[in-house]
Protein backbone atom coordinates (compact mmCIF):
# COMPACT_ATOMS: atom_id res chain seq x y z
CA UNK A 1 0.00 0.00 0.00
CA UNK A 2 1.32 3.43 -0.91
CA UNK A 3 2.40 5.73 2.12
CA UNK A 4 -0.28 8.75 1.10
CA UNK A 5 -2.67 10.95 2.43
CA UNK A 6 -6.47 10.26 -0.20
CA UNK A 7 -9.08 11.61 0.76
CA UNK A 8 -12.18 9.53 0.93
CA UNK A 9 -14.61 12.00 0.51
CA UNK A 10 -12.84 12.50 -2.85
CA UNK A 11 -10.88 9.57 -4.08
CA UNK A 12 -8.28 12.49 -4.23
CA UNK A 13 -4.64 12.27 -4.06
CA UNK A 14 -4.34 15.02 -1.38
CA UNK A 15 -0.11 13.74 -0.71
CA UNK A 16 2.56 11.45 -1.18
CA UNK A 17 5.62 10.26 1.04
CA UNK A 18 8.38 7.89 0.81
CA UNK A 19 8.77 4.95 3.20
CA UNK A 20 12.16 5.07 5.05
CA UNK A 21 14.85 3.39 3.68
CA UNK A 22 16.60 0.29 5.41
CA UNK A 23 19.01 2.13 6.78
CA UNK A 24 17.10 5.15 7.97
CA UNK A 25 15.24 2.35 10.00
CA UNK A 26 17.94 1.10 11.51
CA UNK A 27 19.68 4.43 12.57
CA UNK A 28 16.33 5.08 14.22
CA UNK A 29 16.25 2.29 15.94
CA UNK A 30 19.60 2.83 17.11
CA UNK A 31 18.62 6.05 18.45
CA UNK A 32 15.75 4.68 19.87
CA UNK A 33 17.51 1.92 22.04
CA UNK A 34 19.98 5.01 23.39
CA UNK A 35 17.70 7.29 23.67
CA UNK A 36 16.24 4.40 26.35
CA UNK A 37 19.48 4.06 28.09
CA UNK A 38 18.96 7.46 29.52
CA UNK A 39 14.90 7.58 29.39
CA UNK A 40 14.63 4.82 31.69
CA UNK A 41 16.38 6.99 34.18
CA UNK A 42 13.93 10.17 34.18
CA UNK A 43 11.48 10.57 37.57
CA UNK A 44 8.00 10.23 36.89
CA UNK A 45 7.37 13.65 37.55
CA UNK A 46 9.87 14.71 35.04
CA UNK A 47 8.33 12.31 32.31
CA UNK A 48 4.63 14.12 33.99
CA UNK A 49 6.00 17.25 33.19
CA UNK A 50 6.35 15.96 29.65
CA UNK A 51 3.27 14.55 28.94
CA UNK A 52 1.28 17.29 30.20
CA UNK A 53 3.04 19.78 27.41
CA UNK A 54 2.18 17.89 25.10
CA UNK A 55 -1.36 17.75 26.17
CA UNK A 56 -1.31 21.48 26.26
CA UNK A 57 0.13 21.85 22.41
CA UNK A 58 -2.51 19.10 21.07
CA UNK A 59 -4.83 21.32 22.91
CA UNK A 60 -3.79 24.58 20.94
CA UNK A 61 -3.52 22.02 17.46
CA UNK A 62 -7.00 20.69 18.26
CA UNK A 63 -8.57 22.34 14.78
CA UNK A 64 -6.04 22.00 12.72
CA UNK A 65 -5.17 18.29 13.98
CA UNK A 66 -8.86 17.40 13.49
CA UNK A 67 -8.75 19.02 9.96
CA UNK A 68 -5.89 16.28 9.13
CA UNK A 69 -7.84 13.41 10.66
CA UNK A 70 -11.03 14.44 8.76
CA UNK A 71 -9.04 14.23 5.61
CA UNK A 72 -6.67 11.51 5.94
CA UNK A 73 -9.72 9.23 7.03
CA UNK A 74 -12.93 10.67 6.35
CA UNK A 75 -14.39 10.78 9.84
CA UNK A 76 -16.51 13.89 10.44
CA UNK A 77 -14.71 17.07 11.52
CA UNK A 78 -16.77 17.31 15.04
CA UNK A 79 -16.06 13.60 16.10
CA UNK A 80 -12.22 14.41 14.67
CA UNK A 81 -12.14 17.32 17.08
CA UNK A 82 -13.61 14.52 20.12
CA UNK A 83 -10.83 12.26 19.40
CA UNK A 84 -8.51 14.97 19.51
CA UNK A 85 -9.85 16.34 23.17
CA UNK A 86 -9.93 12.61 24.31
CA UNK A 87 -6.23 12.07 23.45
CA UNK A 88 -5.74 15.67 25.65
CA UNK A 89 -7.43 14.05 28.64
CA UNK A 90 -5.52 10.80 28.11
CA UNK A 91 -2.15 12.44 28.09
CA UNK A 92 -3.22 14.66 31.28
CA UNK A 93 -4.43 11.45 33.19
CA UNK A 94 -1.86 9.46 32.77
CA UNK A 95 0.57 12.70 33.49
CA UNK A 96 -1.13 12.56 37.06
CA UNK A 97 -1.47 8.82 37.81
CA UNK A 98 1.11 6.63 36.63
CA UNK A 99 3.29 6.80 38.93
CA UNK A 100 0.79 5.41 41.62
CA UNK A 101 0.17 2.67 39.20
CA UNK A 102 3.77 2.17 39.00
CA UNK A 103 4.21 2.42 42.89
CA UNK A 104 6.28 -0.29 44.48
CA UNK A 105 4.12 -3.61 45.56
CA UNK A 106 4.44 -4.59 48.77
CA UNK A 107 3.09 -8.05 49.42
CA UNK A 108 1.53 -8.54 53.35
CA UNK A 109 4.51 -9.39 55.69
CA UNK A 110 2.88 -12.53 56.33
CA UNK A 111 2.38 -14.02 53.57
CA UNK A 112 6.11 -13.74 52.60
CA UNK A 113 7.26 -14.18 56.21
CA UNK A 114 8.08 -18.06 55.57
CA UNK A 115 10.57 -17.24 52.69
CA UNK A 116 11.94 -15.21 55.36
CA UNK A 117 10.93 -12.44 52.51
CA UNK A 118 9.25 -9.32 54.98
CA UNK A 119 10.82 -6.85 52.94
CA UNK A 120 10.37 -7.99 49.54
CA UNK A 121 8.21 -5.84 47.07
CA UNK A 122 7.68 -5.45 43.11
CA UNK A 123 8.79 -2.76 40.90
CA UNK A 124 7.55 -2.06 37.84
CA UNK A 125 10.34 -1.47 35.24
CA UNK A 126 10.47 -0.30 31.76
CA UNK A 127 11.37 -2.54 29.26
CA UNK A 128 12.80 -0.73 26.09
CA UNK A 129 11.82 0.39 22.87
CA UNK A 130 8.10 -0.86 21.75
CA UNK A 131 6.75 -1.57 18.32
CA UNK A 132 3.24 0.17 17.96
CA UNK A 133 1.30 -0.71 14.81
CA UNK A 134 -1.65 1.09 14.76
CA UNK A 135 -4.59 1.51 12.48
CA UNK A 136 -6.04 4.28 10.74
CA UNK A 137 -10.11 4.34 11.74
CA UNK A 138 -8.76 6.70 15.39
CA UNK A 139 -5.48 7.74 13.86
CA UNK A 140 -4.59 9.61 17.06
CA UNK A 141 -6.50 7.98 19.82
CA UNK A 142 -5.23 4.65 18.81
CA UNK A 143 -1.45 6.43 19.45
CA UNK A 144 -1.67 7.99 22.37
CA UNK A 145 -3.38 5.33 24.31
CA UNK A 146 -0.48 3.45 23.86
CA UNK A 147 1.77 5.94 23.92
CA UNK A 148 0.81 7.84 27.02
CA UNK A 149 1.05 4.95 29.17
CA UNK A 150 4.28 4.22 27.78
CA UNK A 151 6.22 6.83 27.75
CA UNK A 152 5.08 7.60 31.34
CA UNK A 153 6.49 3.63 32.18
CA UNK A 154 10.03 4.79 30.79
CA UNK A 155 9.37 2.92 27.66
CA UNK A 156 10.53 4.60 24.18
CA UNK A 157 7.78 4.18 21.46
CA UNK A 158 8.01 3.16 18.04
CA UNK A 159 5.26 4.17 15.81
CA UNK A 160 4.26 2.33 12.35
CA UNK A 161 0.53 3.53 11.85
CA UNK A 162 -1.58 2.61 8.80
CA UNK A 163 -0.01 3.79 5.33
CA UNK A 164 -3.11 6.10 4.72
CA UNK A 165 -2.33 9.04 7.81
CA UNK A 166 1.04 9.90 7.64
CA UNK A 167 0.65 13.30 8.32
CA UNK A 168 -1.16 12.20 11.49
CA UNK A 169 1.41 9.72 12.55
CA UNK A 170 4.11 12.93 11.12
CA UNK A 171 2.25 15.01 13.64
CA UNK A 172 2.54 12.45 16.46
CA UNK A 173 6.49 12.39 15.82
CA UNK A 174 6.48 16.11 16.25
CA UNK A 175 3.99 17.02 19.01
CA UNK A 176 6.35 14.74 21.74
CA UNK A 177 9.40 16.37 19.86
CA UNK A 178 8.04 19.95 20.69
CA UNK A 179 6.96 18.70 24.21
CA UNK A 180 10.26 18.20 25.36
CA UNK A 181 11.03 14.43 25.43
CA UNK A 182 14.62 14.16 24.40
CA UNK A 183 15.02 12.95 20.49
CA UNK A 184 14.13 9.16 19.94
CA UNK A 185 11.91 8.75 23.15
CA UNK A 186 8.81 8.68 20.28
CA UNK A 187 9.97 8.45 16.93
CA UNK A 188 7.38 7.56 13.67
CA UNK A 189 8.83 4.97 11.02
CA UNK A 190 6.72 5.54 7.42
CA UNK A 191 7.11 2.13 6.24
CA UNK A 192 5.32 -0.02 4.72
CA UNK A 193 3.72 -3.43 6.66
CA UNK A 194 6.19 -4.95 4.59
CA UNK A 195 9.37 -3.68 6.69
CA UNK A 196 7.44 -4.71 10.09
CA UNK A 197 9.02 -8.16 10.59
CA UNK A 198 13.01 -6.58 10.34
CA UNK A 199 11.51 -4.16 12.94
CA UNK A 200 10.83 -6.67 15.04
CA UNK A 201 13.35 -8.92 14.97
CA UNK A 202 15.68 -6.53 15.48
CA UNK A 203 16.88 -7.24 19.34
CA UNK A 204 16.89 -3.53 20.08
CA UNK A 205 12.89 -3.65 20.19
CA UNK A 206 11.76 -5.59 23.16
CA UNK A 207 7.88 -6.00 22.51
CA UNK A 208 5.29 -4.77 19.86
CA UNK A 209 1.16 -3.80 20.51
CA UNK A 210 -1.24 -3.77 17.54
CA UNK A 211 -4.44 -2.60 16.76
CA UNK A 212 -5.84 -3.99 13.36
CA UNK A 213 -7.31 -7.48 11.47
CA UNK A 214 -6.50 -10.69 12.38
CA UNK A 215 -4.26 -11.48 10.00
CA UNK A 216 -2.10 -8.51 10.44
CA UNK A 217 -2.46 -9.39 14.33
CA UNK A 218 -1.67 -13.26 13.41
CA UNK A 219 1.81 -12.13 11.53
CA UNK A 220 2.81 -9.82 14.53
CA UNK A 221 2.30 -12.39 17.25
CA UNK A 222 4.23 -15.28 15.53
CA UNK A 223 6.68 -13.03 14.46
CA UNK A 224 7.30 -11.80 18.17
CA UNK A 225 6.28 -14.99 19.20
CA UNK A 226 9.69 -16.70 17.23
CA UNK A 227 11.56 -13.77 18.96
CA UNK A 228 9.98 -14.46 22.78
CA UNK A 229 8.53 -10.95 22.91
CA UNK A 230 5.72 -9.90 24.73
CA UNK A 231 2.94 -8.32 22.51
CA UNK A 232 -0.86 -7.00 23.15
CA UNK A 233 -3.37 -7.16 20.29
CA UNK A 234 -6.45 -5.29 19.70
CA UNK A 235 -7.67 -7.22 16.83
CA UNK A 236 -11.47 -5.63 16.54
CA UNK A 237 -15.01 -7.29 16.95
CA UNK A 238 -18.59 -8.03 16.12
CA UNK A 239 -19.81 -6.70 19.50
CA UNK A 240 -23.71 -7.75 20.53
CA UNK A 241 -26.24 -5.08 21.79
CA UNK A 242 -28.82 -7.28 23.66
CA UNK A 243 -32.38 -5.30 24.41
CA UNK A 244 -34.47 -7.26 26.70
CA UNK A 245 -38.39 -6.58 27.61
CA UNK A 246 -37.36 -4.55 30.91
CA UNK A 247 -35.28 -2.39 28.87
CA UNK A 248 -36.17 1.48 27.90
CA UNK A 249 -36.57 0.85 24.24
CA UNK A 250 -37.06 4.13 22.90
CA UNK A 251 -33.77 5.46 24.46
CA UNK A 252 -32.02 1.91 23.20
CA UNK A 253 -33.09 2.42 19.78
CA UNK A 254 -31.60 5.59 20.02
CA UNK A 255 -28.39 4.52 21.26
CA UNK A 256 -28.61 2.03 18.60
CA UNK A 257 -27.94 4.24 15.96
CA UNK A 258 -24.80 5.95 17.44
CA UNK A 259 -23.21 2.70 18.75
CA UNK A 260 -23.66 1.23 15.33
CA UNK A 261 -22.90 4.75 12.94
CA UNK A 262 -20.02 6.52 14.96
CA UNK A 263 -16.67 6.31 13.05
CA UNK A 264 -19.05 5.62 10.06
CA UNK A 265 -18.95 2.23 11.72
CA UNK A 266 -15.29 1.53 11.77
CA UNK A 267 -14.84 0.55 14.99
CA UNK A 268 -13.75 -2.62 16.59
CA UNK A 269 -16.38 -1.46 19.63
CA UNK A 270 -19.08 -0.35 17.36
CA UNK A 271 -22.33 -2.38 18.07
CA UNK A 272 -22.92 -5.01 15.32
CA UNK A 273 -25.25 -7.28 15.95
CA UNK A 274 -28.71 -6.43 17.47
CA UNK A 275 -30.20 -9.24 19.38
CA UNK A 276 -33.67 -8.53 19.99
CA UNK A 277 -36.28 -9.87 22.18
CA UNK A 278 -39.57 -10.87 20.80
CA UNK A 279 -41.78 -8.99 22.74
CA UNK A 280 -40.00 -5.77 22.17
CA UNK A 281 -38.78 -6.69 18.62
CA UNK A 282 -41.13 -4.73 16.53
CA UNK A 283 -40.64 -1.53 18.62
CA UNK A 284 -36.91 -1.57 18.62
CA UNK A 285 -36.81 -2.28 14.82
CA UNK A 286 -39.18 0.78 14.24
CA UNK A 287 -37.59 3.16 16.22
CA UNK A 288 -34.00 1.90 15.30
CA UNK A 289 -34.54 1.64 10.92
CA UNK A 290 -36.02 5.45 11.22
CA UNK A 291 -32.99 6.68 13.48
CA UNK A 292 -30.85 5.29 10.75
CA UNK A 293 -32.77 6.57 7.84
CA UNK A 294 -32.21 10.22 9.67
CA UNK A 295 -29.05 10.26 9.18
CA UNK A 296 -27.51 12.57 7.20
CA UNK A 297 -24.41 10.79 5.00
CA UNK A 298 -22.47 13.61 3.50
CA UNK A 299 -19.33 15.63 3.38
CA UNK A 300 -17.49 15.04 6.29
CA UNK A 301 -16.49 18.76 6.86
CA UNK A 302 -19.48 20.11 6.84
CA UNK A 303 -20.74 20.27 10.44
CA UNK A 304 -24.42 18.61 10.05
CA UNK A 305 -22.99 15.42 8.63
CA UNK A 306 -23.55 12.87 10.74
CA UNK A 307 -21.88 9.77 8.68
CA UNK A 308 -18.66 10.22 6.47
CA UNK A 309 -17.33 8.14 3.62
CA UNK A 310 -15.79 4.97 4.80
CA UNK A 311 -11.97 5.26 4.11
CA UNK A 312 -10.53 3.55 1.87
CA UNK A 313 -12.08 2.03 -1.08
CA UNK A 314 -10.81 -1.68 -0.42
CA UNK A 315 -13.11 -1.16 2.85
CA UNK A 316 -15.74 0.01 0.67
CA UNK A 317 -15.54 -3.01 -1.45
CA UNK A 318 -14.99 -5.38 1.41
CA UNK A 319 -18.45 -4.05 3.33
CA UNK A 320 -20.55 -4.43 -0.33
CA UNK A 321 -19.24 -8.28 -0.37
CA UNK A 322 -20.55 -9.07 3.22
CA UNK A 323 -23.94 -7.25 2.69
CA UNK A 324 -24.21 -8.66 -0.77
CA UNK A 325 -23.59 -12.33 0.06
CA UNK A 326 -26.04 -11.69 3.01
CA UNK A 327 -28.72 -10.65 1.15
CA UNK A 328 -28.00 -13.23 -1.64
CA UNK A 329 -28.57 -15.93 1.27
CA UNK A 330 -32.23 -14.23 2.10
CA UNK A 331 -31.16 -11.33 4.44
CA UNK A 332 -33.73 -8.49 4.01
CA UNK A 333 -32.47 -4.52 4.48
CA UNK A 334 -34.34 -2.65 6.27
CA UNK A 335 -33.04 0.09 4.86
CA UNK A 336 -30.28 1.36 2.92
CA UNK A 337 -28.08 -1.70 1.37
CA UNK A 338 -25.99 0.15 -1.03
CA UNK A 339 -24.06 3.41 -1.99
CA UNK A 340 -26.39 6.87 -1.81
CA UNK A 341 -27.72 7.97 -4.86
CA UNK A 342 -26.27 11.38 -4.77
CA UNK A 343 -22.76 10.61 -4.02
CA UNK A 344 -20.94 9.41 -6.77
CA UNK A 345 -17.11 10.31 -5.91
CA UNK A 346 -15.69 9.14 -2.88
CA UNK A 347 -16.12 6.03 -0.61
CA UNK A 348 -19.72 6.44 0.95
CA UNK A 349 -22.22 3.87 2.06
CA UNK A 350 -25.79 4.05 3.30
CA UNK A 351 -26.28 3.34 7.17
CA UNK A 352 -27.91 -0.32 6.86
CA UNK A 353 -30.56 -2.95 8.89
CA UNK A 354 -30.19 -6.07 7.62
CA UNK A 355 -32.87 -8.54 9.13
CA UNK A 356 -33.33 -12.00 8.67
CA UNK A 357 -29.84 -12.95 9.27
CA UNK A 358 -28.73 -17.11 8.88
CA UNK A 359 -25.40 -19.01 10.16
CA UNK A 360 -24.93 -19.34 6.47
CA UNK A 361 -23.84 -15.61 5.88
CA UNK A 362 -20.55 -14.14 5.62
CA UNK A 363 -22.06 -11.68 8.03
CA UNK A 364 -22.99 -13.75 11.23
CA UNK A 365 -19.22 -14.36 11.34
CA UNK A 366 -17.47 -11.93 10.23
CA UNK A 367 -17.11 -8.10 11.58
CA UNK A 368 -18.65 -5.74 9.52
CA UNK A 369 -16.58 -2.58 9.55
CA UNK A 370 -19.31 -0.03 8.08
CA UNK A 371 -22.19 1.03 9.12
CA UNK A 372 -24.11 -1.87 8.34
CA UNK A 373 -26.35 -3.35 11.13
CA UNK A 374 -27.45 -7.54 11.79
CA UNK A 375 -30.75 -7.82 13.69
CA UNK A 376 -31.57 -10.78 15.59
CA UNK A 377 -34.83 -11.66 16.76
CA UNK A 378 -34.78 -13.74 19.93
CA UNK A 379 -37.79 -16.01 22.05
CA UNK A 380 -35.84 -15.39 25.48
CA UNK A 381 -32.45 -14.56 27.58
CA UNK A 382 -30.79 -18.33 27.09
CA UNK A 383 -30.97 -17.41 23.30
CA UNK A 384 -29.73 -13.92 23.65
CA UNK A 385 -26.52 -15.36 25.20
CA UNK A 386 -26.36 -18.12 22.98
CA UNK A 387 -26.06 -15.92 19.63
CA UNK A 388 -23.87 -13.15 21.76
CA UNK A 389 -21.47 -16.08 22.30
CA UNK A 390 -21.76 -17.49 18.61
CA UNK A 391 -18.72 -15.32 17.02
CA UNK A 392 -15.27 -15.71 17.12
CA UNK A 393 -14.44 -12.59 18.70
CA UNK A 394 -14.99 -10.99 22.06
CA UNK A 395 -13.78 -7.60 22.03
CA UNK A 396 -17.27 -5.97 24.38
CA UNK A 397 -20.96 -6.21 24.58
CA UNK A 398 -23.62 -4.37 25.50
CA UNK A 399 -26.92 -4.89 26.91
CA UNK A 400 -30.30 -3.37 27.81
CA UNK A 401 -32.12 -4.53 30.70
CA UNK A 402 -33.30 -3.13 34.14
CA UNK A 403 -33.30 -6.60 35.51
CA UNK A 404 -30.63 -7.64 38.00
CA UNK A 405 -30.66 -10.30 37.94
CA UNK A 406 -30.37 -10.85 34.04
CA UNK A 407 -27.28 -8.18 34.46
CA UNK A 408 -25.35 -10.44 36.88
CA UNK A 409 -26.17 -13.61 34.75
CA UNK A 410 -25.05 -11.32 31.29
CA UNK A 411 -21.78 -10.52 33.40
CA UNK A 412 -20.98 -14.07 33.93
CA UNK A 413 -22.16 -15.73 30.95
CA UNK A 414 -20.95 -13.14 27.67
CA UNK A 415 -17.35 -13.97 26.56
CA UNK A 416 -16.02 -10.34 25.90
CA UNK A 417 -13.62 -7.90 27.61
CA UNK A 418 -16.42 -5.81 28.59
CA UNK A 419 -20.02 -5.51 29.06
CA UNK A 420 -21.77 -2.51 29.13
CA UNK A 421 -25.91 -1.98 30.40
CA UNK A 422 -28.00 0.56 29.19
CA UNK A 423 -25.35 2.65 27.60
CA UNK A 424 -22.75 2.44 24.63
CA UNK A 425 -19.46 0.59 24.88
CA UNK A 426 -16.58 3.41 25.52
CA UNK A 427 -13.30 3.42 26.16
CA UNK A 428 -11.72 5.72 29.37
CA UNK A 429 -8.07 5.90 30.18
CA UNK A 430 -9.39 4.89 34.08
CA UNK A 431 -10.54 1.65 32.22
CA UNK A 432 -8.83 -1.58 30.83
CA UNK A 433 -9.74 -1.86 27.60
CA UNK A 434 -9.02 -5.25 25.32
CA UNK A 435 -10.79 -8.71 24.31
CA UNK A 436 -11.06 -12.39 24.85
CA UNK A 437 -11.07 -14.79 21.99
CA UNK A 438 -9.84 -13.92 18.16
CA UNK A 439 -10.64 -9.95 19.94
CA UNK A 440 -6.86 -10.50 21.05
CA UNK A 441 -5.19 -10.58 24.62
CA UNK A 442 -3.73 -7.96 27.06
CA UNK A 443 -4.98 -4.77 27.89
CA UNK A 444 -4.74 -1.25 26.98
CA UNK A 445 -5.14 1.61 29.64
CA UNK A 446 -5.60 1.78 33.40
CA UNK A 447 -3.20 0.11 35.40
CA UNK A 448 -3.35 -2.69 33.30
CA UNK A 449 -2.51 -1.29 30.51
CA UNK A 450 0.75 0.31 31.65
CA UNK A 451 1.61 -2.99 33.17
CA UNK A 452 1.86 -4.77 30.36
CA UNK A 453 4.76 -3.29 28.87
CA UNK A 454 6.76 -3.47 32.44
CA UNK A 455 9.24 -5.57 33.48
CA UNK A 456 7.25 -6.55 37.07
CA UNK A 457 10.39 -7.29 39.07
CA UNK A 458 10.97 -9.03 42.10
CA UNK A 459 13.60 -7.29 44.43
CA UNK A 460 14.40 -9.55 47.86
CA UNK A 461 16.92 -8.48 50.45
CA UNK A 462 18.44 -11.35 52.94
P1 LIG B 1 -4.89 -3.74 8.85
O1 LIG B 1 -4.85 -4.70 9.96
O2 LIG B 1 -4.40 -4.18 7.53
O3 LIG B 1 -4.08 -2.42 9.27
C1 LIG B 1 -3.79 -2.06 10.60
C2 LIG B 1 -2.28 -1.85 10.76
O4 LIG B 1 -1.60 -3.10 10.56
C3 LIG B 1 -1.68 -0.88 9.75
O5 LIG B 1 -0.63 -0.17 10.35
C4 LIG B 1 -1.16 -1.81 8.67
O6 LIG B 1 -0.14 -1.23 7.88
C5 LIG B 1 -0.63 -2.95 9.51
N1 LIG B 1 -0.56 -4.22 8.79
C6 LIG B 1 -1.26 -4.63 7.70
N2 LIG B 1 -0.90 -5.89 7.35
C7 LIG B 1 0.04 -6.28 8.24
C8 LIG B 1 0.81 -7.47 8.40
N3 LIG B 1 0.65 -8.51 7.61
N4 LIG B 1 1.69 -7.52 9.40
C9 LIG B 1 1.84 -6.47 10.24
N5 LIG B 1 1.16 -5.34 10.12
C10 LIG B 1 0.25 -5.22 9.16
O7 LIG B 1 -6.37 -3.21 8.72
P2 LIG B 1 -7.11 -2.67 7.40
O8 LIG B 1 -6.92 -1.23 7.37
O9 LIG B 1 -6.72 -3.41 6.17
O10 LIG B 1 -8.60 -3.06 7.75
C11 LIG B 1 -9.04 -4.39 7.50
C12 LIG B 1 -9.93 -4.89 8.60
O11 LIG B 1 -9.23 -4.90 9.82
C13 LIG B 1 -11.13 -4.02 8.89
O12 LIG B 1 -12.16 -4.28 8.00
C14 LIG B 1 -11.43 -4.42 10.31
O13 LIG B 1 -12.15 -5.61 10.33
C15 LIG B 1 -10.07 -4.64 10.93
N6 LIG B 1 -9.56 -3.44 11.63
C16 LIG B 1 -9.76 -3.37 12.96
C17 LIG B 1 -9.37 -2.23 13.64
C18 LIG B 1 -9.56 -2.13 15.11
O14 LIG B 1 -9.78 -1.03 15.60
N7 LIG B 1 -9.44 -3.21 15.83
C19 LIG B 1 -8.77 -1.09 12.98
C20 LIG B 1 -8.56 -1.28 11.57
C21 LIG B 1 -8.97 -2.42 10.95
P3 LIG B 1 -0.47 -0.70 6.39
O15 LIG B 1 -1.47 0.37 6.53
O16 LIG B 1 0.84 -0.20 5.92
O17 LIG B 1 -0.98 -1.89 5.64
Amino acid sequence: MPIATVNPATGETVKTFDALSEDAVRDRLALAASAFATYRTTAFAHRAELLRRAADLLEEDQDAVARTITTEMGKPLAAAGAEVAKCVKTLRWYAQHAERLLADERPAPDDVADAGAANAFVRYRPMGPVLAVMPWNFPLWQVVRFAAPALMAGNVGLLKHASNVPQTALYLEELFRRAGFPAGVFQTLLVGSGAIEGILRDPRVVAATLTGSEPAGRSVASIAGDEIKKTVLELGGSDPYVVLPSADVRRAAQVAVSARTQNAGQSCIAAKRFIVHDAVYDEFTDAFVAGMRALRVGDPMDADTDVGPLSSESGRSDLEELVDDALRHGATALCGGGRPADRTAGWFYEPTVLAHISADMRIHQEEAFGPVASLYRVADLDEAVNLANDTSFGLSSNAWTRDEGEQERLIRDLAAGGVFFNGMTASHPALPFGGVKRSGYGRELAGHGIREFCNATTVWYG
